[in-house]
């Protein structure tokens, strides 16, 4: 028997900036909510991976750093005094009847009418090369993405990839590190046009189309890298002190699917008003795929108003008894 005071109305699955905004919604539609993080901190991928990173297509704010911007959802999340569990991981999620379902945390159960996962893209790893030695130099100057860029202040850096985050990282790194090189391996690139744009015109040099990285030099810590075109085989050797590799994240969904949900190709497939395949379940941000699916701040933030929405609806249905 489920304590009335223990019972939430949504439970929210994540505290990213997606988890976050839900958590906001949820409150302004009156909603009992609680929020479960699994890391000591809120803000996700922006304060796990890239706090000091400007980010520039949220709307309304032309540029903002991501720490700021998870100071400002933060601010906005608490207005309406949710329940927040920090380093409360979800292991486990059953439906025990309508409209009840179990959470399980090591630390305990939690209990709750519907519950929104915005777990991101669960417990994810870098994707690595594989290239000889890598492995050993990772902390000795190889790196996967940049909480901070004081340690490459001065530096050469190689950033390797072609996606929003590589050319990020490249032009954040201008005017900080001693020189900027980017290889790309494809013949276009997967980001953003005006920021390829402005990285063509900037003083980033930019090794493109089919350029990766070969090998790494170094024994004990970076100290340069070969770089060969995949069409030419002409090889290119490098001084760099520091290689940033951003050729993307392999995600782990399997505990997601030990739970029931419908899991199709990296995402939890969702319905256009965000519900899964389990009732009362609904999900949004990274963690959702449907066709069209972009990966960013804002178009999880819509999604998940669109949860929250969804689920006030089967709650309320649940109260008039329908
Ligand atoms: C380097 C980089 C740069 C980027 N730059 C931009 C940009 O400029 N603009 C933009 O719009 N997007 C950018 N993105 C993408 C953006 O970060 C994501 O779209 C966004 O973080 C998705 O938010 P989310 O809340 O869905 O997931 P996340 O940010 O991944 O947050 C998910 C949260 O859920 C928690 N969690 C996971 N599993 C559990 C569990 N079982 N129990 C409890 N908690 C759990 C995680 O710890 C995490 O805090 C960038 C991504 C990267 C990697």
């Amino acid at each position: 028997m489920v304590r009335q005071s223990e019972f939430y109305d949504i439970t929210i699955v994540g505290a990213g900036p997606v988890g976050l905004y839900a958590t906001y919604y949820a409150g302004l539609r009156d909603c009992r909510t609680k929020l479960l993080e699994m890391y000591p901190q809120v803000g996700g991928r922006l304060i796990s991976m890239y706090p000091e990173k400007e980010i520039f297509d949220v709307a309304g704010h032309p540029k903002i750093l991501a720490a700021d911007l998870v100071r400002l959802l933060t601010e906005q999340a608490m207005q309406y005094r949710p329940t927040v569990l920090l380093d409360e991981r979800v292991t486990g999620l059953r439906i025990l009847g309508e409209r009840v379902i179990e959470l399980a945390t090591p630390n305990g159960n939690h209990y709750t009418q519907t519950a929104i996962l915005t777990a991101g893209c669960g417990a994810f790893v870098p994707r690595r090369l594989d290239i000889p030695h890598l492995i050993d130099l990772e902390g000795h100057g190889i790196y996967y993405y940049l909480k901070s860029f004081e340690p490459l202040r001065g530096r050469k850096v190689l950033i390797v990839g072609g996606g929003n985050s590589a050319v990020d990282w490249a032009l954040s790194l201008l005017g900080i590190a001693a020189e900027v090189t980017l290889a790309h391996r494809m013949y276009r690139f997967q980001a953003h046009e005006a920021m390829v744009d402005r990285l063509l015109n900037s003083d980033v040099r930019v090794k493109f189309p089919y350029f990766t990285l070969k090998s790494v030099l170094g024994e004990d810590r970076v100290t340069g890298a070969v770089i060969w075109n995949e069409r030419s085989g002409k090889e290119e050797e490098i001084a760099v002190d520091a290689i940033v590799l951003s050729i993307g994240m392999l995600t782990n969904l399997e505990p997601f699917r030990q739970w029931g949900l419908n899991i199709v190709g990296s995402g939890i497939a969702v319905a256009p008003d965000m519900s899964t395949n389990l009732p009362g379940v609904y999900a949004a941000g990274d963690i959702v795929t449907y066709p069209g699916k972009v990966l960013l701040i804002t178009a999880g933030s819509g999604e998940a108003a669109t949860a929250v929405n969804t689920a006030k609806e089967y709650i309320v249905a649940g109260e008039l008894g329908r």
